[in-house]
């Protein structure tokens, strides 16, 4: 049996990476062969060398993307086959002391970072009561937000360890928590530590190689590594927690646990979708729209589409990229429109007032809501056709992990199951959103000017160097946005 699992596990990894090689050709030659002519319907606004601009742009990206294909699919063999989980399973338990130590200081550190924000909420309620002298100090401290952040957090530390906070840490998880439970969620966090790790030096690249080199990005080495350890702080403390309640859930839940597993993840996934946009401040910073007469002009057309919402926000995407782009993010009370501030500058009012019409399609349409439910429905799928597995030596056996354990299936689920799961559903999530997006521009041409909406759209591919050229097949599988030139056509149209 376990012979079977091998055969169809390199099967798929071969058939997938084939298939997307496959496409990424096809779209480079594609995108070569219409390099010379700007399309007829776009020569107005586009010049041939942004045109010729957008083609070597979209090489570049499918050449880089090939090699991270044949990468990704070798280290996927190494961690199965080739015995990396296998090696992540021995060193943690190995050194199971020495993880929880370091897991201890990650939840003090994130204690102290929780004690720091709420300082900050009080301190400035009270600053805001009390007088100019103190509203001028606070405005200097203000610039120099992370020197005050991380000599706070450093002190605090220190008084932390010093006063055995973190030894207390240490000593409340070893004694409350099953062993076997915080090994297993350590080292299925290690794996994705490990794994995005090895990713590191393809953004590198990707940021300061290909993003340079066709003027886009605007990342200092500084800033990256902030990026960085922000997102590994934050990759290692949400995996711990995640993964701990699944373990949970798999040892003490054993009848039924994968539908309270898939309960626990839809509750998960929904909470998330709701709180992104306050979680990604903690890389952006968003301000609110300050114009007072696109102000207006955006606040007359909400009312107007009968939308409320917590408001409208300026994304300083500039940080980090020129290219541009407008999104709807949270639903319910945190909904939001997030407006990058590339995009501010390089549309007018009348296509600003377009593209948020757009983005009103999709909520008032649903959208966000019902790709969720598909997600939801999905994962019920998943969990109910490959539960059984769980329990299956053959299939651990198969794929070179040597035990099967909750944490080897929750591992083999993330970085195999899903992903080929995925391949096969993708394309039909793509044509649903190209669905979405014709949608939302059917909605924006019954708020405003349908000329403004065409305008905005060839801006936005202009400046982004997206090509109006895309192969019809790479489009089909993996666009979640219509070629140029179809979704133009059917703006006229309506
Ligand atoms: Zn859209």
């Amino acid at each position: 049996m376990a012979e079977s699992y091998q055969f169809i596990f390199i099967f798929l990894l071969i058939l997938t990476t084939a298939v997307e090689f496959y496409l990424g050709h096809r779209q480079k030659n594609f995108v070569l062969k219409n390099k010379k002519k700007v399309p007829s319907a776009f020569t107005k606004i586009i010049k041939l060398a942004d045109h010729k601009k957008a083609a070597d742009y979209t090489v570049s990206k499918i050449n880089f993307n090939s090699v991270e294909l044949i990468f990704g699919a070798i280290i996927l063999y190494l961690f199965t086959l080739g015995g990396g989980i296998n090696f992540m399973n021995n060193i943690i338990s190995n050194n199971f002391d020495r993880s929880l130590e370091f897991y201890s200081l990650i939840l003090g550190t994130t204690l102290v970072i929780c004690i720091f924000f709420i300082v900050k909420f009080f301190v400035a309620k009270f600053i805001k009561q009390s007088s100019s002298i103190f509203q001028k100090a606070v405005k200097q401290a203000n610039a120099r937000k992370k020197t005050i952040f991380l000599l706070f957090v450093l002190v605090a530390l220190s008084i932390f360890t010093a006063c055995g906070v973190i030894n207390e840490i240490y000593n409340f998880l070893n004694s409350h928590f099953d062993d076997e439970l915080i090994n297993g969620a350590f080292v299925i966090t290690s794996v994705f530590v490990v794994l995005h790790l090895i990713g590191v030096p393809s953004s590198i690249f990707h940021t300061f190689g290909i993003e340079t080199k066709y003027g886009f990005n605007k990342v200092t080495p500084k800033l990256f590594l902030e990026d960085q350890i922000k997102y590994l702080f934050l990759l290692i403390l949400l995996s711990v927690i995640f993964s701990f309640a699944a373990l949970w859930i798999l040892s003490e839940l054993e009848t039924n646990w994968w539908l309270w597993l898939w309960t626990f993840l839809s509750i998960s996934l929904i909470a998330v979708a709701a709180i992104l946009p306050d979680l990604a401040r903690i890389f952006d910073t968003y301000t609110p729209l300050e114009d007072k007469t696109l102000k207006n002009k955006i606040e007359k057309l909400l009312k107007k589409c009968g939308f409320k919402s917590s408001g409208l926000f300026i994304k300083n995407g500039s940080l980090r990229s020129t290219h541009g782009n407008a999104f709807f993010g949270g639903f319910g009370k945190t909904k939001k429109i997030i407006f990058f501030d590339t995009l501010l500058e390089k549309l007018n009012n009348k296509e600003i007032e377009a593209v948020i019409a757009h983005e009103l399609g999709h909520f008032k349409r649903n959208h966000v809501k019902k790709l969720l439910l598909i997600q939801v429905i999905l994962f019920f799928l998943i969990f109910y056709s490959f539960g059984g597995l769980k329990d299956n030596q053959a299939f651990y056996n198969g794929l070179g992990i040597d035990i099967s354990s909750n944490t080897n299936f929750l591992i083999l689920l993330m970085l195999v199951l899903i992903p080929f799961v995925m391949f096969f559903v993708g394309p039909f999530f793509s044509r649903l959103q190209r669905k979405y997006e014709f949608e939302a521009d059917e909605y924006a041409c019954e708020f405003t000017k349908s000329s403004d909406l065409k305008q905005s759209l060839i801006k936005l591919y202009r400046d982004n160097a997206s090509t109006l050229t895309p192969d019809p097949l790479y489009s089909a599988f993996y666009h979640s946005h219509p070629p140029a030139s179809i979704r133009i056509q059917a703006i006229d149209k309506s």
